[in-house]
This record gives structure tokens, C-alpha cells and sequence, in this order.
């Protein structure tokens, strides 16, 4: 089951930095919140792992790939698109599983001199990895080297083979708007990477030769004949009884993270941090690009992560204390594992939440995420934050099913102390979860207050505080659900 998200509102300018990426997916274009991306990349081209460290060193590979190549489909109306040209994805076949290893790297990126590295993966390097400089020459870089990889070759060297009818390629060729010769029936391979890799090829036939990039080659036969065809570039090719045979080693182009072997490093013990190093040998893992990286400060009943553990332990105090007082004002337990999160940033907060600047904290579950603390002191809204989100996390972990989204916002208002006038009216879901505007939004939450508050004055507070595990009584759903306007009784 999806988790619901709450989130506390501050008014606060607008930063830049959209949480969100805009990919298109299956012809639509579709904007989705950056973890749910990864995750959904996650399941289009890691959905065989077993290893969960091997998951999470793709995961970090993904988000980055994403925040690097963002935008790259700019002039066509959206940032990345659905296939293998940016990153496959396959938004229907998330799991919890998938969802937790971006949970688990949540905003993790790979930094390379305080910038997003370019993170590119392979499926299998057959035992070297290619260098970037061979296959895109703009995208060159130190950690992106030809290296031996022992750990794929550890499973097998999982040799492919595939055999065609030339003409079955040149018809391919043509298909992609490439040239061959008119009766193709010969192809040598006349240079190669460093790495042993295919890169110029020449196709020739009659008295006729063409040169062809050994890539674009791949691309084509691959569009037109499906991908289990010429898998990589790292093969031999000859004909027999008029058949072009192509026999190689590894999947994809080599260069960056091997699947395979980032799966064996898993496997055996590796962390995702090492896979990460082993691949991208250089770079750091780090949520900014001073690569800050969480550090976990125990308290007693909650955990709390930050970048800055001097600067943001007032926090953890302060949560602990608040999370004792209000559970025992509504008699409600607070549940166990609760870990806070304080980003460094703001844009750090805006990316790996998806929220907009005037959202002060945002809570899954048990997980609270919250805006750098100076931040929520100049705005003097760190105690109300916190009160707002640990109520959420008090209510939620009892709360009836059908429980409606206007009384679980408007209880955890009014118990925390907002008292904005407002009209009793009730607040329409959408209002509640629309992050584009701040007035509005800021509306529907004081009614929702001012609604829970009038219930209180008409029963009292211990029998509103009965109907979150009972569901709400009869009366009030009734008068709720009668769409009729602001009617206060
Ligand atoms: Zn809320
Ligand atoms: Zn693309
Ligand atoms: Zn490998």
C-alpha cells in the first residue's frame, strides 16, 4: 500500500529546483517525484537483483543519471524519456522492495568535483569495462576509464551468439536511416576501443564498402530485430553459408556500472558505497556537492539524520520532548523507529522530497523529513513542524481506514495549537495535497482546523479523539458529506 504523505506548511519564497522529473511514459508525458523515478528505473533495468547493495548502487547511478541528463528532451517538451536512450522505466511494476532501496539512498547522489557525475550502467562488461572517451568522446572522464572487472567474470562469461541474413541487416540499416552496401554480404570489424570493443565496421559487398559506427550499427539491428541480437560491441564477426555470425562476450555498450558485477560485489558483502567507488573510481557518494553524507544521532526514543550533527541536535531534543508531551495529551502512543531527517539545503530538501519551498516538513510513515533548522527558526515554525508531523505520525499509526484526509490534517492542526480563523467548512482533499499554491493550501488547512475545532467545542476532545481508531460517527459524516457550503451549527 502506498504511504500517505503529510506535509506542515511555512510560507516561504519559491526556490528553484523542482523535486519532480517530467518523463514520458508510454507516449503521455507524466511528471513524477524524483524517488519514485528512481524506483520505477529501478524496476525497468535492476528488477533481477538479489543483492540489496548492488539495488542501492543503482539506485544512486539512476538518480544521478536523471539529475545529470535532466532535460535533455528539453526541446520536445519533457526532461527524460522511457526507453533504454535515457533510462528504461516501468512505473507499473514498482515494488516495496524497489521502493526501499531509493528509500534507503533517498537523495544520495554521485558527486564528482562538486558536480553530478555522469553515471552510466551496462549489463554486463564481459571482464573490461570500456572507456567513455570510446563511445561518447564529449562525455570523457577520469572515472571513466577502461578497468578489468573481476567480478562478472566470476558467474561466466556468458557468451552470446546470433547469426542473420544480410539482407535481414541491410533492410535493419535502412530502417534507421543508415547506408550498407546495396548487397551487403561481408563485415569486418577495422578498428577497435582499447578495450577490445567493436567501433568502426566495414560492410561490404559487390565492389561496393561502407564504414559504420559499430554503435550506431547495434542501435539499428537492435531497433529493428530486438535487443537479444548484437548484444555489446565486444565480438568477432564472419559469414558462413551466407550468414553474417556474430559471436562476442558482455551486454551494452561497458562503460561505468557492470550490472553483473555490481550484483557479485553485493553478493559477497560488498557495501553500495564500495560498488560505487569500484565503478565510478573517484567520485563520492554525498546528498550535496560538498559531499555531505548523513550522519545518525541516537536519541532516546528517536533517531535523527543530518549533515551537520552540532547545528541540528537541537532538533532531536526538542522532538523527543515534544513527542512525550503531545502523546501524553492525546492518548495516543508514539510508535517506536521514528527517525527524523534535516536537509543541509533547501534545494537538497525541494529534490528529495518533492515539495515546494513553503512546505516546512514532509512525513512517510515514520520518517520525517524536515527543512535545514536555521530555516525553520527564522521562521519560528521548528516546534510547530515538528508537533505537526510527530501527531501525524501518532494519528496515522492508529487511524481508522476511511478515516477522512480533512479530519486527520484538521485534528493534527487543531492539537497542535494552530488557531487561525477560519470558516467550518470542510476542505475538499485535492486543497489539502495541491503543492503549487501556498494561499490556497494554507485555506484549506485553517478550515480544516476550524472544523475539527467546532467538533470539539459540540462533543469534547476526548470523544473526537475516540473516532481516529473508530472512524467518525454517523452524524458528522453526514453533515460532511452533504456538499452543502460553510454551514457552521
Ligand atoms: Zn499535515
Ligand atoms: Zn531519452
Ligand atoms: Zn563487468
Amino acid at each position: 500500500m502506498k504511504v500517505a504523505l503529510w506535509t506542515f506548511l511555512i510560507v516561504m519564497p519559491l526556490a528553484a529546483a523542482p523535486g519532480t522529473v517530467k518523463v514520458r511514459n508510454g507516449g503521455k508525458i507524466v511528471e513524477i517525484p524524483m524517488e519514485r523515478y528512481v524506483a520505477a528505473v529501478l524496476a525497468g533495468e535492476s528488477s533481477v537483483f538479489q543483492s540489496e547493495e548492488a539495488l542501492k548502487a543503482m539506485a544512486v547511478a539512476a538518480r544521478t543519471y536523471a539529475v545529470r541528463m535532466r532535460g535533455r528532451h528539453g526541446p520536445e517538451g519533457f526532461d527524460l524519456c522511457d526507453t533504454t536512450h535515457c533510462q528504461r522505466l516501468d512505473l507499473k511494476s514498482v515494488t516495496s522492495r524497489l521502493e526501499n532501496a531509493a528509500a534507503e539512498t533517498v537523495g544520495e547522489l554521485l558527486w564528482f568535483q562538486g558536480k553530478p557525475a555522469f553515471t552510466p550502467y551496462t549489463r554486463d562488461c564481459g571482464g573490461t569495462t570500456e572507456d567513455a572517451a570510446s563511445v561518447w568522446p564529449d562525455l570523457a572522464t577520469p572515472y571513466l576509464k577502461s578497468h578489468s572487472d573481476p567480478y562478472c567474470v566470476r558467474v561466466s562469461d556468458t557468451p552470446w551468439r546470433w547469426n542473420a541474413d544480410p539482407r535481414q541487416i541491410g533492410r535493419a540499416l535502412r530502417q534507421s536511416g543508415l547506408r550498407g552496401p546495396t548487397l551487403l554480404d561481408r563485415i569486418g570489424i577495422t578498428e577497435r576501443t582499447r578495450s577490445g570493443r567493436a567501433s568502426i565496421l566495414t560492410l561490404a559487398g559487390g565492389t561496393e564498402s561502407v564504414r559504420i559506427s559499430a554503435s550506431s550499427f547495434r542501435f539499428a539491428i537492435g531497433r529493428e530485430l530486438g535487443w537479444n541480437t548484437v548484444r555489446g560491441d565486444k565480438y568477432e564477426v564472419h559469414s558462413s553459408n551466407g550468414r553474417l555470425i556474430f559471436e562476442g562476450t558482455g551486454e551494452g555498450h561497458g562503460v561505468g556500472l557492470c550490472q553483473r558485477g555490481s550484483e557479485q560485489m553485493g553478493l559477497t558483502g560488498r557495501s553500495y558505497h564500495e560498488i560505487l567507488a569500484f565503478y565510478f573510481a573517484g567520485t563520492a557518494v554525498g546528498l550535496t556537492g560538498q559531499g555531505l553524507s548523513w550522519q545518525r544521532l541516537g536519541g532516546e526514543t528517536m533517531s535523527l539524520l543530518t549533515t551537520r550533527p552540532d547545528q541540528d541536535r537541537v532538533a532531536l531534543a526538542a522532538a523527543e520532548r515534544l513527542g512525550r508531551s503531545l502523546s501524553a495529551r492525546v492518548r495516543l502512543p508514539l510508535p517506536s523507529g521514528i527517525e527524523l531527517r534535516v536537509y543541509p539545503d533547501l534545494d537538497t530538501f525541494r529534490n528529495i522530497t518533492g515539495e515546494p519551498g513553503w512546505v516546512a516538513a514532509h512525513t512517510e510513515g515514520r520518517r520525517i523529513h524536515l527543512q535545514p533548522v536555521a530555516l525553520l527558526h527564522s521562521h519560528d515554525a521548528l516546534e510547530s513542524a515538528l508537533s505537526h508531523e510527530l501527531l501525524h505520525v501518532m494519528v496515522e499509526s492508529q487511524a481508522a481506514r476511511d478515516l477522512p484526509v480533512w479530519f486527520r490534517e484538521g485534528l493534527v492542526e487543531f492539537l497542535s495549537g494552530q488557531r487561525i480563523a477560519a470558516d467550518v467548512r470542510i476542505s475538499e482533499d485535492a486543497d489539502l495535497r495541491q503543492t503549487t499554491d501556498a494561499a490556497a493550501a494554507r485555506r484549506a488547512y485553517a478550515s480544516a482546523a476550524a472544523t475539527v475545532s467546532s467538533l470539539v467545542r459540540t462533543y469534547g476532545e476526548t470523544t473526537v479523539l475516540d473516532w481516529v481508531k473508530r472512524g467518525l460517527p454517523a452524524d458528522v459524516t453526514k453533515a460532511k458529506t452533504s456538499q452543502e457550503p460553510a454551514k457552521s451549527k
